[in-house]
């Protein structure tokens, strides 16, 4: 489709009506900010990984109000020990790393002495945080006045959890000084370090100067003095790494033999050990930020860049450092840098400084983070996702940064709007191809594969409608401070680039821009909050914009149009469209061609019920709400109507799409992709996949699997239907699966209902529930006769589970069973039946950050029919046979060759031992197994099971069973090595007769 003329029309259509009625945004007239100036000078330790510093603080109170006190936070002590803000929240959201860390890897700032003048202040901890402390002024402060305070401080760095932290001689120092809490218009702004839940510091000036041995490579907030000897090292360093880069072929592409060797000679470079005294003392010096950070690491490869600002009057430099493992996911780096920074300029506001950098972490950090001037990136991955990486952290640079919204309470304003940013970055500089290249940092190259690639804006729909159509999503204008990382991501980073995006698109790229250079002119270094965002887009649009602010951010009611009718009137078609949501935005309605094109677009401002539009019938082949996909409507099956009768619509049809595509909401299509399956009893079996749709909101699914068994010579496969609904009928997900299979020896039937029971954007704890019943035909052939009844099969079972993770140390699923079994067996020619009932417990316990003990125990009893039961649901002792089909990973049930179940592979059910056992068991059967997880050394691990199990033989006497041993983990493969049981004899008591394996890949009976 082709929307190029169609903004302008738009903007047009929007001149008539008198739309634009722009009123600059001022500030308020209560508008305050207070003045800080600091001065620091600081030592490094890198032999001990700490600080030593001493800070003067200049505090101008531009308030009405007196102050008695000034809240300073101390955010190094957030890494003190488990009781901090800090430390609970990682806890909350199931990180143990910190929990479990070593006091000598934690950190914490000390030895302050707060003084004005010769006066000693008095000075205590926040009551609740002790990274926030209050220090009590020798005199009122009264408007207008000024004070100098300062302190010693002693930092000690932690390794790296968060943002503050080190690694080995690898440095990345931020929030590390005593900083002043905010006080503004509402009062104070104490707040405790955290990491879901950013920040709010006043803006100033900082004078910081840094000593530390002179081989380090740092990069900080700030400038050096311009003839500082630093920029010729920092120099010498850009000769160095353009060495790298210049290895090329004689046809232009990388030389990888003499990168590879010049990167192993670079990872060679000799440095002094830590401590060395030959140190450098480097003066930054930056006004009007809100931070200082900065990043050091002798390793360090250097890139440098310039960026003239859109007047071409002023260069801006570009630094990009990192280490020499990232030499090829950041030879464009400068690019992004550049880039990013210019785009935002264009958009947002000059750049008011004098460099944009990035440094690259030491991937233990695992995250980006942004501060004034500079930006930390942790993740390796490819350039794609480094682009997309720096890119956000750059625009940052503006919204956390010049801007410096409260990000602690507000943090939609910064990563809202960061995020938004991505989609017109994308778009202006990668046009149609722009999301795929974003989607290849996922698994590299899969975009290429793609029918139809994904847009950075489909790919945030796409995230957006999963949030929405699972009923997970929260107000995007939320407090995540006390949210999971969950809600955060799914309100934040999917919902709100797409809302502001759509904004974009009602207002047009002339009043969006118009919008952002007012905002600029107004809250450059100006702390702009909700309510002045607001006023500045009512103002752009001319009009109470509640339907955007109340609704689409502030609650998480549904927008969704359709048109419900299209009738042609002579020359004219009338087009109905009726809010089926709950929210009364303006629509955008259009007419289409037989191709699908647009013929012509109009807005209707919001309402409720239906209207009707008329449009010039001429080629009209059908009507749509929203046609450049821009809204977050909910449901887009109704968007579009066909007028009647139009033959050879070419977008009716249904597409037929290989592997992957992006969404096209206005067609149904079926994807395929070619397969190959393997199973022990049909050998390989090529064929083809069919599917429509994987994850929401797609609600039906289908797949069908048509394969061909070139050993039995005949065509094997499987078709499944799945319906699913979220917050239905009094559950939270609601599902039905109608299965058909022909494979591995078995003709099945199968229909499966769930109902789970959850909170919304929380993974757990939830319970569901699980009715199933099946039909089967198993062919004896396909079949290991000693585990195995086969002939016709009935099976129903239900099973209640639960699970919870929210005790993080402790974590347990407990589930309860019951089965009914009926059937004729071959060679059995009266019918059998029997039923079973089983209890089955998980329990893990962390020992430490990834070590655990993990705890299962199980009990089952035959209620009736033992003797008629068929064997694959008896409870053999060493692990089941699978009855039901569930795990797709046993690729062998014929009891021969490498992997046959229950001799070679092991299935975690009934007693569970993991010896092999081949005693026939009784009617009633325990089992109790346990793993030592992470304590042995690399992939090792220990185990010990016990089992019972009253003797067949009617004797009154449980039996029990014991084994121990090793295990291996291999990611998904693992390998069990018993080492010890106490029923084998002689040649069975060798381990090469006992190793059994198991692949662990997550299944489900849906
Ligand atoms: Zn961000």
């Amino acid at each position: 489709m082709n929307f190029a003329w169609k903004r302008q029309l738009l903007f047009s259509g929007l001149i008539l009506t008198g739309g634009i009625n722009a009123q600059t945004p001022t500030r308020p007239s209560d508008y305050f900010q207070q003045e800080v100036a600091y001065r620091i000078d600081v030592t490094l330790n890198d032999m001990d990984h700490t600080l030593a510093a001493h800070l003067e603080l200049d505090y101008t109170n531009n308030s009405p109000d007196t102050l008695e006190f000034i809240w300073f936070h101390l955010w190094p002590n957030g890494y003190k020990n488990n009781e901090t803000v800090f430390a609970k929240q990682q806890f909350k959201n199931g990180g143990t790393k910190f929990y479990f860390a070593k006091d000598e890897e934690r950190g914490y700032i000390d030895s302050l002495d707060f003084q004005m003048g010769a006066v000693h202040l008095e000075w205590d901890y926040h009551p609740e945080w002790i990274d926030v402390a209050r220090v009590n002024l020798d005199q009122p402060l009264p408007p207008g006045g000024s004070v100098i305070i300062e302190t010693p401080f002693f930092v000690k760095i932690p390794k790296i959890f968060n943002r503050l932290g080190h690694t080995g001689n690898h440095y990345e120092i931020s929030q590390w000084y005593p900083k002043p809490a905010v006080y503004d218009r509402d009062g104070w702004h104490p707040m405790p370090y955290m990491y879901l839940g950013e920040f709010y510091s006043e803006f100033g000036t900082f004078d910081v100067r840094i000593t530390l041995p002179r081989e380090y490579v740092i990069m900080a907030t700030g400038d050096l003095p311009e003839d500082d000897p630093e920029y010729t090292f920092l120099d010498s360093l850009v000769a160095v790494t353009s060495e790298y880069y210049a290895l090329v072929t004689d046809d232009d592409e990388p030389d990888k033999k003499a990168r590879k060797k010049w990167l192993k000679d670079i990872k060679k470079r000799e440095f002094s050990e830590p401590g060395d005294s030959a140190t450098k003392t480097l003066h930054f010096h930056q006004e009007r930020v809100h931070d200082f950070a900065w990043f050091a690491d002798k390793r360090y490869l250097v890139q440098k860049g310039a960026l003239w600002v859109e007047d071409s009057t002023r260069a801006i430099t570009i630094w990009a450092l990192y280490l020499p493992k990232y030499a090829d996911s950041w030879e464009e780096s400068v690019e992004y840098l550049h880039d990013a920074a210019d785009w935002a300029g264009r958009t947002y506001g000059t750049y008011p400084y004098n460099h944009v950098s990035a440094a690259s972490g030491d991937q233990h950090g695992g995250h980006a983070m942004e501060y004034p001037n500079i930006t930390i990136v942790g993740i390796a991955g490819n350039k794609e996702l480094l682009e997309e990486v720096i890119m956000h952290e750059v625009t940052h640079n503006w919204h956390y940064g010049i801007f410096g919204y409260n990000e602690r309470d507000y943090t939609w304003l910064d990563e809202g709007l960061t995020n938004y940013s991505e989609i017109p970055y994308w778009h202006n500089k990668y046009d149609a191809e722009n999301g795929g290249r974003f989607l290849s940092g996922l698994p590299q190259g899969i975009h290429r594969l793609m029918s139809r690639p994904f847009t950075m804006r489909s790919v945030k729909h796409s995230m957006a409608n999963i949030v929405t159509s699972t009923g997970d999503d929260v107000p995007i204008d939320g407090d995540f401070s006390e949210g999971s990382l969950l809600s955060y991501g799914l309100a934040i980073q999917s919902r709100a680039p797409v809302v502001f995006d759509f904004m974009e698109h009602y207002l047009g790229q002339d009043r969006n821009q118009a919008l952002w250079d007012d905002f600029a002119q107004t809250w450059f270094f100006g702390h702009p909050g909700p309510a002045d965002l607001r006023a500045a887009y009512e103002a752009a649009a001319g009009e109470d914009l509640s339907w955007f602010f109340d609704d689409l951010i502030g609650s998480t009611k549904r927008l969704d149009y359709g048109v419900s009718a299209l009738n042609r009137q002579g020359d004219e078609v009338e087009v109905t469209v009726t809010n089926i949501g709950e929210i009364q935005a303006p629509v955008e309605v259009a007419t289409l061609n037989k191709r699908g094109d647009v013929l012509s677009a109009q807005w209707l401002p919001g309402f409720s019920g239906s209207q009707a539009i008329t449009f010039s019938g001429e080629g009209v082949a059908s009507a749509t709400t929203d046609p450049g996909m821009y809204a977050p409507d909910f449901n887009r099956s109704n968007d579009h109507l066909p007028l009647f009768h139009v033959a050879d619509v070419d977008y009716q049809r249904p597409a037929l799409r290989f592997l992957l595509s992006a969404p096209e909401p206005d067609r149904t299509r079926l994807f395929y992709t070619p397969a190959l399956w393997a199973s022990g009893y049909n050998g390989l079996t090529p064929g083809l996949v069919f599917y429509h749709g994987i994850a929401p909101p797609v609600k039906n699914r289908f797949y069908t699997a048509l394969l061909y068994d070139f050993g039995n010579q005949r065509p094997v496969g499987r078709t499944a239907l799945t319906l699913k609904r979220y917050r239905v009928l009094g559950t939270d997900e609601l599902s039905g699966n109608l299965a058909y299979t022909d494979y591995q020896g078995r003709n099945e039937t199968r229909v499966t209902l769930q109902a789970k029971f959850r909170e919304r954007a929380v993974a757990a704890p939830y319970w569901r529930v699980t009715l199933q019943a099946a039909r089967r035909s198993l062919k004896p052939a396909a079949f290991d006769t000693l585990y195995w009844d086969t002939g016709r099969i009935n099976s129903t079972s239900l099973e209640a589970y639960y699970y919870d993770n929210t005790l993080n140390i402790w974590q347990y699923w407990l589930s309860g069973q019951a089965r009914l079994v009926s059937g004729k067996l071959g060679g059995n020619s009266g019918a059998v039946s029997g039923t079973t009932a089983e209890l089955e417990g998980h329990l893990q316990y962390k020992l430490g950050y990834k070590k655990s003990l993990q705890v299962r125990g199980w009990a089952g009893s035959i209620l009736s029919g033992q003797n008629e039961l068929p064997r694959q649901y008896k409870f053999w002792l060493s692990g089941g046979l699978d009855p039901e089909f569930n795990n797709i990973t046993v690729a062998n049930r014929t009891g021969s060759g490498a992997v046959a179940a229950y001799d070679r592979y092991y299935i975690q059910q009934g007693p569970g031992l993991r010896s092999p056992n081949f005693i026939l068991p009784g009617p009633r059967a325990w089992g109790i197994n346990l793993s030592l997880e992470g304590l042995l050394p690399g992939p090792l691990s220990a185990f010990v099971d016990l089992a019972g199990t009253d003797p067949n033989d009617g004797r009154n006497q449980w039996e029990t069973y014991f084994d121990a041993g090793l295990a291996l983990d291999f990611g998904p493969l693992h390998i069990d090595l018993p080492l010890y049981d106490n029923w084998s004899e002689g040649d069975e008591r060798q381990l090469k007769n006992r190793w059994r394996l198991t692949f662990k890949l997550p299944t489900s009976p849906i």
